[in-house]
């Protein structure tokens, strides 16, 4: 999607993925290799005016010495600040962000004695490498901690306060190199499993997305940020909590690719190549559904008025994103209609 949004910009990407049958690999070149791997890296970096990423489980360490011969946009901070939800929190907690109560982990004793203080119910999770819900334990009893520390003890965990969220929206904004910030509307998430569902957007809810945006504009700023930076939020008691922060192009973003005047994707791609940024205006009302496991008929999505088909061209998996659809109406009303509509159709296996 990102070299999509590149080609009519005249940019031009290249991918480095272990599998030669990466999605990327159906619309630009791809280098094969591992992510880490300082040789392909060092090649990528040569060939490249600058490198980003679209996951933020990549080292650190591995893109460190790319940084002599090329631009790391968004800047190495930022991903290692990404990568462990105990410094994340910390991040947010300087720049008064409020974040769930938390303690460290690393024994199952550290965990009875964070239940203790923060009580129950609550998150046991890894403090790194986790994402789509992996790695994740919710313990609502004392009962749990065995069978918890069973299936995901060991060191570098994070206890984490059960939120009684009445949503979960996300920001998704985009800094350009001289430091112009734009905000895509506030999105509106369902998660199953710790897996995003679909999102709604523009999501309505104007005092929650001005304290949205300028949390946002805080951790942009704080990490002198150039690319797409999207934050995940639990709405409690009317009030926002951050979850994670993603430095990359965000699943809860994909509706702009027909939802909005610039996507988050070109947006992603004019910001790290020193480009003005582009509106985020929002054409309608939109919600996206994520295909997970299997691929629904799409003959059959395509009748639904207003929807655009995605198929990333991957091999199905249980749990594995394999694609997705945006509906885009010209009224809300309409828009929860189509969903409710297109989301007969879908599996999630
Ligand atoms: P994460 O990997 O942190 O994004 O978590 C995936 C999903 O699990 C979130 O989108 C929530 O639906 C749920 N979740 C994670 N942490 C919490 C929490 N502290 N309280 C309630 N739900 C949570």
């Amino acid at each position: 999607m990102m070299a999509l949004a590149g080609y009519p910009l005249g940019v031009r990407c290249t991918f480095l993925d272990r599998a030669a049958d990466a999605p990327g690999a159906q619309v630009a070149p791809i280098l094969l290799g591992d992510l880490e791997d300082p040789a392909r890296l060092a090649e990528l970096a040569a060939g490249s005016d600058v490198v980003t990423f679209d996951w933020e489980n990549i080292s650190g360490a591995a893109l460190a010495p790319l940084e002599r011969v090329t631009a790391i946009r968004p800047p190495r901070a930022a991903l290692e600040a990404s990568q462990d939800r105990l410094t994340e929190k910390a991040l947010f907690s300087r720049l008064r962000i409020p974040v769930a109560p938390h303690a460290a982990v690393d024994s199952e004793a550290q965990l009875l004695a964070a239940i203790r203080r923060l009580g129950l119910p609550g998150i046991l999770k890894t403090r790194r490498m986790g994402y789509d819900g992996k790695g994740q334990f919710v313990i609502g009893t004392l009962d749990d901690v065995d069978l918890a520390w069973s299936r995901i003890g060991g060191a570098g965990l994070i206890y984490e306060r059960f939120q009684r969220f009445s949503r979960e929206v996300s920001i998704i904004g985009a800094r350009s190199v001289a430091g112009d910030i734009v905000y895509y509307p506030l999105a509106a998430n369902t998660h199953s499993g710790g897996i995003l569902r679909h999102t709604v957007a523009p999501f309505a809810g104007a005092a929650l997305e001005r304290s949205a945006r300028a949390h946002l504009k805080r951790v942009m700023q704080a990490l002198d940020y150039v690319g797409v930076l999207a934050i995940e939020f639990f709405v409690v008691d009317g009030r926002l909590v951050a979850n994670e922060m993603a430095p990359r192009v965000h699943n809860s973003g994909h509706w702009t690719i027909e939802g909005c005047v610039t996507s988050q994707f070109e947006n992603h791609v004019r910001a790290i190549c020193g480009l003005p940024l582009g509106s985020t205006r929002p054409l309608g009302h939109a919600a996206m559904i994520n295909f997970i496991g299997s691929m629904p008929d799409r003959a059959r999505m395509l009748r639904i008025e207003g929807l655009a088909f995605h198929d990333y061209g991957k091999q199905p998996r249980p749990g594995r994103k394999l694609g997705h659809c945006t509906i885009l109406a010209g009224r809300a009303k309409d828009r929860g209609q189509a969903l409710m509509h297109a989301l007969r159709f879908v599996e999630w296996t």
